[in-house]
């Protein structure tokens, strides 16, 4: 799936799903006010304003935005949220040290390799550069996103690392729906492969750790999964698990 699915897209009654160079956030009408999960490449702002105007909202009216990891096309709108909007910003502490620095990310395998390897994957990079991926704004956030302890809107993170350190996957049990960032996605920008499965080793700090961390999101049970890239997974979290299991590990 290289097709260009830029754009705001309703995912049942309290999520859109806002799409830039096949990077997800989610914009979710909670009980406690609209809540952000991820926040995208930095030229992702116009469809984010978009997003909160459908619901008569601003960027000013963000109660949160929970990160999934700290990696640069999760953090791109962060900084203009923060400094412009005065948006709080959370994550698991181990991934506050890669919100200040979203570049400087471990990773099993040097991503030069991926486009000579994977040429399809190429139309999607070049749409995440032209999207702001190189001129990202590493800022503060809070590391006070822990495992279990729900959140605002009864979000409960769920340790997911692997992929970074301190990645959180979020489960919303009032609807079933499970926000799993880049622990599980259904396109790899590095490979433009589609389905469930674990991000390429060019992004992913430990794929083992990666593997083991696909309980946790299936454990859930949640029946829908929206992951930081690809589309929604709509046959639930264990068969999602599941299949990226089966899946190797670009
Ligand atoms: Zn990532
Ligand atoms: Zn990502």
């Amino acid at each position: 799936m290289t097709t260009n699915d830029d754009g705001v897209h309703p995912v049942g009654p309290a999520v859109l799903r806002i799409t830039r160079a096949a990077t997800n956030c989610y914009l979710l009408d909670t009980a406690d006010g609209p809540v952000l999960i991820d926040a995208g490449l930095p030229r992702a702002w116009p469809l984010l304003v978009r997003a909160l105007e459908t619901v008569g909202l601003s960027p000013d009216d963000l109660v949160s935005v929970y990160l999934t990891h700290g990696h640069f096309d999760h953090v791109g709108m962060c900084d203009r949220l923060v400094r412009e909007h005065h948006v709080p910003l959370h994550v698991h502490d181990d991934d506050v040290a890669l919100v200040r620095h979203p570049y400087r990310y471990a990773h099993e395998r040097p991503r030069w390799r991926y486009p000579i390897r994977f040429p399809a994957a190429i139309p999607a990079l070049a749409r995440m550069t032209a999207a702001g991926a190189l001129s990202v704004h590493g800022v503060d956030a809070h590391g006070d996103v822990r495992p279990g302890a729900r959140l605002l809107g009864g979000l409960v993170p769920i340790a997911t690392p692997g992929h970074t350190r301190g990645h959180c996957a979020f489960f919303w049990p009032e609807q079933g729906v499970l926000f799993s960032g880049d622990a599980l996605v259904t396109f790899d920008p590095y490979t433009a492969a589609a389905g469930p499965r674990v991000v390429a080793r060019a992004a992913t700090a430990d794929a083992s750790t990666a593997l083991r961390a696909l309980d946790a999101l299936a454990a859930t049970r949640a029946r829908l999964v929206l992951p930081g890239h690809g589309r929604p997974f709509e046959e639930g979290a264990e068969a999602a698990a599941a299949a990226a299991r089966r899946t190797p590990v670009a």
